[in-house]
């Protein structure tokens, strides 16, 4: 505990430094909707919770542009996390109950579709690259979407199936008939800490999204992911991110 105060008195003060130094953005800005009138978003992330990067954000643009359709895509069963030592579970069990904390979490936040792939947690490294990207191009496709989410190559946190799925969406991106990508971010202050923690690098926000109104539903949505609030860990995990008043972004690529 002693440990702990000093560590959200720090997180507090740069969460204040971080949100003045990045401008406010829109993640529609220069997107022209598709054939159909719409502007479909869709993230592309390896677990269940990982969307909760772009949760507030979703919610906003719903609400302030009816032409917003937004689409999580949850590429593995999320089998692997350390609830399941916790509360004593097989990894097939733990990932149904993800699988349905995942579906709550999309209800609260109010998606338009849900697309629950079947890979195995940790186990992104091990499929072929043609094939992630292949599944990648599909979706696109199959939401219309024309802007696509994913984490940038050090994947936040260091983990492969961050790092492998980034690479994979951002490689097959190109090739696809999406105009813009990008990633979830980090405001620059925090990149010292990560790159510290991650020995993988950091993605520097160029972008925030103020998600003040709707931060009480993402807590909501935060907290469906039960296994993860309660039971990742000898303690509950933490509600720092929730105390953020924004979400961060970099545009990565943007199609012709
Ligand atoms: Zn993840």
């Amino acid at each position: 505990m002693k440990r702990i105060i000093p560590g959200i008195i720090i997180f507090l003060v740069l969460a204040v430094k971080a949100s003045a130094a990045v401008p406010e953005g829109s993640l529609l800005e220069g997107v022209k909707p598709g054939p159909d009138g719409k502007i479909d978003i869709v993230t592309m992330f390896p677990h269940q919770d990982d969307e909760l990067n772009a949760a507030g954000t979703f919610m906003k643009l719903k609400k302030e542009n009816p032409a917003v359709r937004a689409h999580i895509v949850c590429f593995t069963l999320g089998e692997l996390s350390g609830a399941k030592e916790t509360l004593n579970l097989t990894p097939e069990f733990q990932g149904k109950i993800r699988t349905k904390e995942m579906e709550a979490a999309a209800t609260v936040i109010g998606v338009d579709s849900l697309i629950q792939l079947q890979y195995h947690d940790q186990g992104l490294p091990k499929v072929p690259p043609e094939e992630l990207r292949k599944k990648v191009r599909e979706i696109i496709d199959r939401t219309g979407a024309e802007i696509v989410i994913t984490y940038g190559p050090d994947g936040m946190t260091g983990h492969m199936d961050h790092i492998t799925l980034s690479k994979a969406v951002t490689d097959a991106f190109p090739n696809s008939s999406a105009q813009k990508l990008y990633y979830a971010a980090m405001p620059k202050e925090y990149c010292p800490l990560l790159k510290a923690l991650n020995k993988t690098g950091c993605t520097a926000a160029t972008i925030k999204v103020d998600i003040r109104p709707y931060k009480k539903m993402k807590k909501l949505a935060w907290y469906e992911h039960a296994t993860q609030k309660f039971f990742s860990g000898p303690i509950p995990s933490p509600d720092l991110t929730f105390l953020r008043d924004f979400e961060y972004f970099k545009p990565a690529e943007t199609n012709p």
